[in-house]
């Protein structure tokens, strides 16, 4: 169904008859990690990510992983990373 909110007239999966159905009622805007990405789409209301109903969760883990501004490589790496292991590893204790 089509947005009636931020995005207007975008075929979206949370659009129902009650309404905007993702959490808050409408998409979040894109967050500065998200510059230079080509999933920016520019709405009257703000700009939003055309994958993502909150750019933010994207990022919370790491690297959002349908980033088109970031190398494969640089993914890869940021998901081998053990946080566990790297503060152990700060720490000296590895
Ligand atoms: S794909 Fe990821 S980096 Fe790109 S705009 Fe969406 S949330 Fe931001």
């Amino acid at each position: 169904m089509n947005c009636q909110t931020v995005k207007e007239g975008i075929d979206c999966v949370f659009m129902s008859k009650r309404g905007c159905e993702f959490n808050g009622g409408m998409c979040h805007t894109v967050i500065e990690e998200c510059d230079g990405c080509n999933k920016i789409v520019e709405f009257p209301t703000g700009k939003y990510c055309s994958s993502a109903a909150d750019p933010a969760a994207k990022w919370v883990r790491g690297l959002c992983n349908l980033a088109t501004h970031i190398k494969k490589e640089e993914k890869v790496e940021a998901l081998k990373v053990n946080p566990l292991k790297a503060s152990k590893r700060a720490a000296g204790n590895i």
